[in-house]
């Protein structure tokens, strides 16, 4: 696909060459379309180091080439074509980018002759320009999901966002307020997760930018309010046949009772083994474990898991089973690298396979009221410290993501925690002053 005949044909007049950090943050050139033909040749260039990407100033130039099939034109600004692109080094891939790790997952199932499957649902607060306090006042209830009038009072940004999804052929199909005041989600089909990947990317960027456009911040922090629910990015996965693109993961005569096939069952047992080291990719921030481990929020549910099991239809457990043929991991928040959190579900459940991993019986108990049912299934990290030094041990993600991924994660993640533990909290004043 020759991108400047695309950009006659099409109208647009400038590109956005983007590429998500290790950390998840959307970098970008803006380029006319009358230079596009030599960057998705040559790629745009970066400064690596200026991105959190593990490089030194002394690297040479991160290019940044796209990938032509990833084009989206902005439904609320046509002129423009947004693309992702995968990052290059002196000629080879950077083995840190995102994408390019992600791709080799896939890689790697497509040898097999198959094509994983996932959708993602993205929960969002939309807040005043400050970002500390809820735009919508008059958005009170404590059990505020679902709130028609609430939901309505924002129809404006809302349908605008849903609008776009429809132009682009997400096929998006439905809308609503969350569990936390001022929260909503917004869903789209599945489909490969390379390309779902990347519309969780643009996603992320498109809400954002038409909350701005009405004078509001949207974030995806996973914790914004302490007494509220946060923000969830659960992911929904399916392995599928490439020949007779038939649901892998779907058998109606599921001894255990929930029609997943063995295969599910062995992916599943490889997430499940190694959630504790996914722990870091899947919750990559300081204020994660803030959603995860909570007790209750003030609606009456964190609607988060604490510990590593499965279930069948029931939201207080790391894996739920809604429907045949998939599995809903419910352990990611709105800040995991679209690129990594789904690398990262791939790698946990190629193992698996690999493996014939046993996940065991699925346990029928809600893990809110009765967690002592649970004693003896592993814990989830209760901060970011101790989920780094988790994933640095684990050897099958070092295997999987390569080992120069894992310690350039690591080595950043770990200057994160060390500028966080610098930082004074009001809560240490409070408690420590009279000692
Ligand atoms: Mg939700």
């Amino acid at each position: 696909m020759d991108l400047y005949s695309v950009a006659k044909e099409k109208g647009i007049k400038y590109f956005l060459i983007s590429f998500v950090d290790m950390f998840g943050s959307l970098r970008a050139k803006l380029v006319p379309a009358t230079a596009i033909s030599a960057m998705q040749k040559e790629g745009a260039g970066f400064a690596g180091f200026a991105t959190w990407m593990d490089m030194t100033p002394a690297n040479s130039d991160t290019l940044a080439i796209p990938d032509p099939e990833s084009l989206i034109q902005l439904p609320w600004k046509p002129e423009l074509g947004w693309l992702a692109a995968d990052l290059w080094m002196d000629g080879k891939p950077v083995e840190s980018c995102p994408r390019v790790i992600l791709k080799r997952q896939i890689e790697k199932f497509k040898n097999n002759g198959i094509v994983a499957k996932s959708g993602v649902e993205c929960e969002f607060f939309l807040l005043d320009n400050s970002g500390e306090k809820l735009y919508d006042t008059q958005d009170t209830q404590e059990k505020p999901c679902y709130d028609q009038q609430a939901l309505m009072r924002r129809y404006d940004v809302i349908s605008e966002i849903c609008d776009c999804m429809l132009k682009l052929g997400w096929n998006p199909y439905q809308n609503d307020h969350e569990d936390a005041n001022g929260q909503f989600e917004m869903n789209w089909d599945f489909t490969d997760v390379l390309t779902t990947a990347d519309r969780h990317t643009f996603f992320k960027y498109m809400t954002k930018s038409i909350a701005e456009k009405h004078g509001l911040r949207a974030t995806f922090m996973p914790k914004p309010f302490t007494h509220l629910t946060g923000n969830g990015c659960h992911a929904h996965i399916s392995l599928w046949d490439i020949k007779s693109n038939k649901n892998m993961f779907a058998d109606a005569n599921d001894s255990r009772g929930l029609q997943l096939s063995e295969l599910a069952y062995q992916f599943l047992g490889g997430i499940l083994h190694n959630a504790q080291g996914l722990c870091a990719l899947f919750n990559p921030t300081v204020n994660s474990y803030k959603r995860i481990n909570t007790v209750s929020t003030s609606s009456g549910a964190s609607w988060s898991p604490s510990t590593v099991t499965y279930s069948g239809n029931n939201r207080t457990h790391l894996v739920r089973v809604p429907a045949p043929g998939r599995f809903e991991l419910r352990l990611m928040d709105g800040a995991a690298n679209p690129y990594l959190m789904q690398a990262g579900i791939l790698a946990g459940g190629q193992y698996g396979i690999d493996e014939k991993i046993n996940p065991g019986d699925p346990l029928h108990i809600n893990m809110y009221t009765e967690p002592y049912e649970a004693k003896e299934h592993e814990k989830l990290p209760k901060n970011l410290l101790d989920a780094i030094r988790i994933l640095e041990k684990n050897n099958v993600l070092r295997e999987n993501l390569g080992s120069e991924f894992i310690d350039s994660f690591s080595k950043m993640k770990y200057e994160e925690w060390n500028k966080y533990c610098q930082s004074m909290s009001d809560w240490e004043r409070l408690n420590v002053i009279d000692c």
